[in-house]
């Protein structure tokens, strides 16, 4: 299998190329609109041909990458059935399959960080959107966030996989790449609480900022970047 781990500096974003190998077809995860003559680039030097690409959710801190990517590439966008993007091609549903030659990636439906955020699982390997961040979880507080929505996703969902489950979210902002979920169990300090309740008090109070140009960005979003 071919799996490359590529980073936003600007967002501090992590976008996912994956195929089954060489020569073959390859689907995009949360592709930013900057980075695409890089993709490009290296599905040229890897020889894919890429078919598909998802948007976890739709996010406020980066542009998309996915017109861009159809007009070049004619793939076809993805999302999860709860998105407000009108114009993705495929809305997947919970618990849905995508398949990418003989890959099968799982939909998730883990709303939480937002009302359209999806996780998606392929094997061990969990791309889990910002619903869950490596020593951290995603906010709730803007895009229909819901702090129950997210504990009930984070802890009766995601949390249930297998341990040795990979985890690889859609951004970190201390150069962590990669962890699991027994780890995350274990040491994530958001996930150390003892009720929904708890976990709902302390999402309601971090009084973050908002982030920088989330009006622009959500709104070019919404039409996929184009
Ligand atoms: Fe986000």
């Amino acid at each position: 299998m071919i799996f490359k781990q590529l980073f936003d500096q600007k967002s501090s974003t992590y976008t996912y190329l994956i195929a089954s190998s060489k020569g073959r077809e390859a689907l995009i995860i949360d592709p930013v609109l900057e980075n695409v003559n890089d993709y490009i680039s290296l599905l040229k030097d890897l020889d894919l041909e890429l078919v598909k690409v998802i948007d976890t959710h739709i996010h406020a801190d980066h542009v998309t990458g996915a017109s861009e990517l159809k007009e070049l590439t004619k793939c076809s966008t993805i999302m999860g059935e709860n998105t407000p993007a009108e114009t993705v091609e495929i809305k997947v549903k919970d618990d849905e399959y995508i398949n990418l030659d003989n890959l099968k990636i799982r939909a998730m439906y883990t709303p939480g960080h937002t009302s359209d955020s999806y996780s998606f699982l392929m094997d061990n390997y969990l791309f889990s959107g910002d619903t869950l961040l490596i020593n951290g979880t995603g906010r709730t507080d803007f895009q229909n966030g819901n702090a129950k929505h997210a504990y009930n996703s984070i802890f009766n969902k995601l949390l249930k996989l297998p341990e040795e489950t990979l985890l690889y979210p859609a951004h970190d902002y201390k150069g962590e790449k990669v962890s699991t979920i027994g780890k995350e169990k274990k040491y994530n300090p958001r996930l150390q609480v003892k009720s929904e309740d708890e976990y709902v008090e302390i999402m309601n109070n971090l009084n973050l900022k908002k982030p920088a140009e989330i009006d622009f960005n959500v709104k070019k979003n919404i039409n996929l970047g184009a």
